[in-house]
């Protein structure tokens, strides 16, 4: 879903992706609450409002509402029902404003639409199609979308497949009809898409993560393919339509930080891409070293890398964790939270204790994903404060300097790769003994596993020479972006 960025920043330090998505297909399986456990083990990816949508053959039903999907389901209302339900849809939203009309599943005319990415040519679309600017109350991408879908001619699933290579950007949308569930994932790939089938049962499920297929009591069985449209009914599985792309931009940032460590995207599992990432960090660690230090909790599996790299080389530098998160703390208004840039420091102060006995005399290497506007700067000052006598930064990723249109939000407008372009600087502006990015190449590497060619003349085009974007590096878009709002959920 998309919106235009709003004039306050966010609190949050880290991007973060704009949405889940789940779907169920059983007849033997209470497909509602299956869609609900997934929703509650996607909740990392958007917890500003849940969603679902249930339907049978004769009736759907629909349940949303703002926060976490335990708050939604077994707070404030309970799952949605109907009987002899079979299709079940769900959704998890991340927004940093917007009305809760914009929370989705939207249900229009037998269709229950959920998406996660964004859609570059709406506005386009909208005109095309004369659609208005709001749809009871909703204004975003998604729900224009659907409205896009319900102009076409013929039933819930021709409706569909004829709307889909309309749009344009990054989607991976699931939809309700009473004929099964449909699962969709645009050509380039941006965002992950995977297809489990349920343990003992007879059905099928989708979700954004495989992490969700444990509790949904399924086991992976495939992602659903860049450019698929995949139908799932009495029938089976059935691929509608396959639309390929010589070139895909899988999004690098999902391995990066978005997804979640026991997930598996994109074919590589998510733990030990980051624990690449830690080893190939390793080599820049700098000398008389004493402790390796996550940033909770972003720097935690790269830092294992780190750790597990000198450990196999009989180092005896120590693994510590000492920073400390609440993690109770801020998840009442959770990233929806909107601060002046002053009292931003004094909220993430209040974030991070420092645990002094790990600290004290010792030089330390921080270690984290990546760096958005700074706020590690506080961590910094504290970790001195507690009498760290050294405290250098190894990040594993290149430094971030252009805004996302495919659907990632990392307040660009503050990043402080941008504000500060000078390596050095910005290692004393953050307070820092030293600062290391890991490069295009080596980020690359983390992903394939070996060492990219020496060969290539350009690192800038890594990324889309091995099917992934990494336009908020290199400001390379996969996508024309002109005219193109900044959309941030
Ligand atoms: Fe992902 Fe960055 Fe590309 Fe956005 S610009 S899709 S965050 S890699």
């Amino acid at each position: 879903m998309s919106r235009e960025i709003p004039t306050a920043a966010p609190t949050h330090e880290k991007p973060y992706d704009n949405c889940s998505v789940v779907g169920v297909y059983s007849h033997s399986t209470d497909v509602v609450d299956t869609a609900y456990q997934g929703l509650v083990e996607s909740n990392h990816r958007g917890q500003e409002g849940s969603g679902i949508v249930v339907g049978s053959k004769s009736r759907f039903a629909i349940q949303k509402d703002s926060g976490l999907a335990e708050i939604v389901f077994g707070v404030k209302h309970s799952l949605p029902r109907v009987k002899r339900a079979y299709v079940a849809i769900g959704h998890n939203r991340y927004s940093t404003s917007g009305s809760i009309a914009e929370t989705q599943p939207f249900l229009e005319d037998g269709i229950a639409i959920a998406h996660n990415g964004n859609l570059t040519n709406i506005t386009t679309l909208r005109e095309k199609y004369n659609l208005p600017e709001t749809i009871e109350g909703a204004s975003s991408d998604t729900r224009m979308a659907l409205a896009v879908i319900n102009r076409m001619e013929g039933d819930e699933i021709h409706r569909i497949v004829t709307a889909l290579p309309q749009f344009e950007g990054a989607y991976s949308f699931v939809f309700a009809t009473k004929k099964g569930l449909v699962a969709a994932r645009d050509p380039k790939g941006f965002r992950p898409l995977s297809l489990g089938k349920l343990k003992g049962g007879d059905g099928y499920v989708v979700a954004s993560e495989t992490s969700a297929f444990n509790s949904m009591g399924a086991e992976f069985v495939r992602d659903v393919m860049p450019g698929e449209t995949l139908l799932i009914s009495k029938e089976g599985l059935q691929t509608l339509a396959l639309h390929k792309e010589s070139q895909l931009a899988q999004c690098i940032f999902e391995l990066i930080y978005i997804a979640r460590p026991d997930s598996v995207v994109f074919g590589i599992p998510v733990m030990e891409f980051r624990k690449r990432q830690g080893a190939i960090l390793a080599r820049h660690l700098p000398p008389n070293i004493d402790v390796i230090m996550p940033v909770p909790r972003s720097g935690i599996s790269a830092s294992l890398g780190v750790a597990a790299d000198h450990v196999s080389r009989g180092s005896t530098i120590e693994y510590s964790e000492g920073l400390y998160t609440n993690p109770y703390r801020g998840k009442r208004d959770g990233p929806r939270t909107f601060i002046r840039p002053s009292d931003r420091r004094i909220a993430a102060t209040k974030k991070y204790s420092v645990i002094e006995s790990e600290v004290r005399g010792k030089r330390i290497a921080l270690v984290d994903d990546s760096i958005v506007r700074g706020s590690i700067e506080i961590i910094v000052q504290k970790l001195r404060d507690a009498g760290a006598i050294e405290v250098h930064l190894l990040v594993a990723s290149p430094p971030l300097k252009h805004a996302c249109y495919m659907g990632v939000d990392f307040g660009d407008n503050e990043l402080i790769a941008n504000q500060y372009p000078n390596q050095e600087e910005r290692a004393r502006k953050l307070g820092l003994d030293s600062l290391y990015h890991l490069s295009y190449a080596e980020l690359m590497e983390a992903a394939l596993g070996n060492p990219v060619s020496k060969r290539i003349q350009n690192p800038a085009t890594l990324f889309e020479e091995h099917g992934y974007c990494g336009a908020c590096f290199t400001g390379r878009y996969p996508i024309s972006i002109e005219g193109v709002i900044k959309k941030i959920s």
